[in-house]
């Protein structure tokens, strides 16, 4: 307390937030969100067999997400390449039966350095 009578503190209210460790998103609850890039939806971002991204298209379908095709390193591409739209609709939970972590996967920016950067990389020489 101070000599007027108020606390110090009663000018402050306490915020508490969440940051998600995959993504490193802040949230107010640590409940609702369902991170993409967390390994346990076992989808394309996280797994080892992502070979990249097909075909971006210019259409974004939210705020944050390009409808693209994620290809899997395992199938053929046609036939294996996972559109984020669809694990969007499945809240990201892919349970792909093929699914492998990534090595040293620590959400979000290993998937950007392993496969975002690396296609940018393969771009950048085939030129
Ligand atoms: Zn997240």
């Amino acid at each position: 307390m101070t000599d007027n009578g108020i606390g110090e503190n009663d000018e402050y209210e306490k915020v508490t937030m969440y940051q998600c460790i995959w993504c490193g998103k802040l949230f107010k609850t640590d409940r609702l969100h369902k991170c993409k890039f967390s390994p346990k939806m076992c989808n394309c971002f996280s797994c080892r067999h992502c070979r990249g991204v097909d075909e971006i298209t210019v259409r974004p379908f939210d705020n944050e997400t390009r409808d693209v095709e994620l290809i899997c390193g395992i199938g053929k591409l046609s036939e294996c390449a996972v559109p984020v739209r669809e694990m969007a609709e499945r809240h990201w939970k892919l349970a792909c039966p093929k699914w492998q972590q990534l090595n040293d996967y620590k959400g979000k920016d290993s998937y950007m350095y392993h496969i975002v950067w690396q296609i940018d990389k393969r771009r950048a020489e085939s030129e």
